[in-house]
């Protein structure tokens, strides 16, 4: 059994919070645990994040995500067109931040990694970013 969805939405702040319960609810067709939504919300708030922040640098652009299930697991995209990253494994590392002015810690990709079973970021400066999680 398998189910995808896609969602295209502005890179406003405002939607962030309707990304992560668009992800949510799509998600309760699995028969989650509470724990399990927690973590993917959490996942996917970060993933926005930086796309609205690092990606498109506050400017108004498109963020794509989508959802795949396979059997009783997620797959979860979330892309930007934005600035990319240049160096991926260094952006990865707990405490790495480029905005430490904007009260960044650099935690967003360690807290992705910690919640969701796995985690892989192909990026391209000048491109743009998509994150894959799997929970
Ligand atoms: P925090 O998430 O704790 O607020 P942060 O966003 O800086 O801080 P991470 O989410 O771990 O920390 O990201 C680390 C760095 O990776 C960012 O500072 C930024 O340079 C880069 N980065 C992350 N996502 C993107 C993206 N979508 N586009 C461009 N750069 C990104
Ligand atoms: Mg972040």
């Amino acid at each position: 059994d398998t189910n995808e969805m896609e969602i295209i939405f502005d890179s406003c702040s405002e939607n962030e919070g309707f990304a992560r319960v668009a992800v949510a609810s799509f998600m309760t067709q699995l028969n989650p645990t509470l724990e399990e939504v927690a973590d993917v919300k959490t996942a996917v708030s970060e993933a926005v994040t930086n796309a609205v922040i690092h990606g498109y640098n506050q400017e108004i652009h498109k963020i794509y995500i989508r959802c795949v299930t396979a059997g009783h697991a997620l797959e979860i995209e979330v892309r930007d067109e934005g600035k990319g990253i240049e160096n991926i494994e260094e952006a990865m590392q707990p405490m790495f931040t480029t905005r430490p002015e904007l009260d960044r810690s650099g935690m967003g990709f360690a807290f992705m990694e910690a919640f969701m079973d796995e985690l892989a970021v192909e990026s391209s400066p000048g491109c743009g970013t998509t994150v894959r999680m799997k929970k």
